[in-house]
């Protein structure tokens, strides 16, 4: 035998041996002590809540008369001393966006932009100001941030599918409407559910701070909301099954359908979400021009940008008529 077969027959050997004791063991004494079996615990998204406190703002009139009649346009001036001639000193206009809902603001993966229906409404302010869409800077927020940044000045507008209303109302302004959406419901096509009827007490998702979140916890069938941050983390949700369905505003819940042909949306409009541009409550010359740009915007681009990014999930559709006070 050469030394290298040697070797390898020597190894072999020890090998064996190895394998006859772990074999012996196995064979007789105590049985193996077993890891514990417990139930994997499935994550929630961060600030997931099941049956949340809804926080209404703080409302203490919830009936406003009208909430969408807005202040009348006043032209696209910019008088020295006015909200727009400090913004346009800056520079730079800073919106509030939504950055996870497909066809109203989302990232577009290819590009790295901001793409959707509330980014072009931001970008049509800033075409007024500066004629230059891109003078515009977005801090994506959540549902529940958008009346707080207004608030503390982070922002100058908030475009981010936000329903006009009385609550809202007290704490911000709103400019005249720009988009009338309808809450529905979102479920798996092999759920079988036909709408929030068919969901007694089955959990539904929609975002913290939103009317959607509301309208579910108040909702006759008694469906158990599912409160998180952003509409993808209603998706991911119901994409595992840890809740039913998502109820939100139709525009919402046909861009979910759109990324996952697993769902559908289901049962009627049961509500109406007008949405306006969320402005800072004194700052009145604001609103009057965003009014302006809006009145512009029904005229020229309403029509293709809504035909770019809603028609092929919604339908045919017309520009909202504005009222104002
Ligand atoms: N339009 C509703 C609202 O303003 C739901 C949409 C959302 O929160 O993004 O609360």
């Amino acid at each position: 035998m050469s030394r290298r077969r040697r070797r390898l027959a020597a190894v072999l050997a020890a090998f064996l041996a190895g394998a006859l004791l772990l074999a012996g063991c196995g064979a007789a004494g105590a049985p193996p002590n077993l890891a514990p079996q417990v139930t994997a615990h499935r994550p929630l998204p961060a600030n997931a809540q099941v049956n949340p406190e809804i926080d209404n703002e703080g409302a203490v009139n919830d009936d406003c008369g009208n909430p969408t009649a807005s202040l009348r346009p006043k032209g696209i001036a910019t008088p020295r001393g006015s909200t727009m001639a400090e913004i346009k000193r800056r520079g730079i206009l800073r919106v509030g966006v939504d950055q996870n809902t497909f066809l109203f603001g989302f990232r577009n993966p290819a590009t790295g932009n901001l793409e959707g229906f509330d980014i072009a409404v931001a970008s049509e302010i800033a075409t007024a100001l500066f004629g230059d869409p891109n003078r515009v800077r977005f801090k994506a927020i959540t549902s529940q941030q958008r009346i707080d940044v207004l608030r503390d000045g982070t922002v100058d507008v908030v475009v981010r599918t936000m329903t006009i209303n009385c609550e809202r109302r007290e704490l911000i302004e709103f400019s005249s409407v720009y988009f009338v959406a309808g809450q529905r419901v979102l479920v798996t096509k092999r759920s079988g559910y036909t709408g929030l009827a068919d969901l007694a007490g089955k959990k539904v998702c929609a975002t913290t701070g939103s009317t959607s979140l509301s309208n579910i916890a108040s909702a006759a069938s008694g469906p158990v909301p599912v409160a998180v941050d952003n509409w993808s983390d209603c998706l991911v949700l119901l994409q595992q099954g840890q809740v039913e369905a998502i109820s939100t505003d139709d525009t919402i819940l046909a861009g979910m359908a759109q990324q996952d042909p697993a769902t559908h949306v289901v049962g009627p409009k049961f509500t109406s979400e007008p949405y306006g541009v969320g402005i800072p409550k004194e700052d009145t010359d604001m609103v009057r021009y965003v009014n302006a740009v809006l009145a512009k915007f029904r005229k020229s681009t309403w029509q293709a940008v809504y035909d770019r990014w809603i028609e092929p999930a919604l339908g045919p559709g017309t520009p909202p008529e504005p009222t104002y006070k």
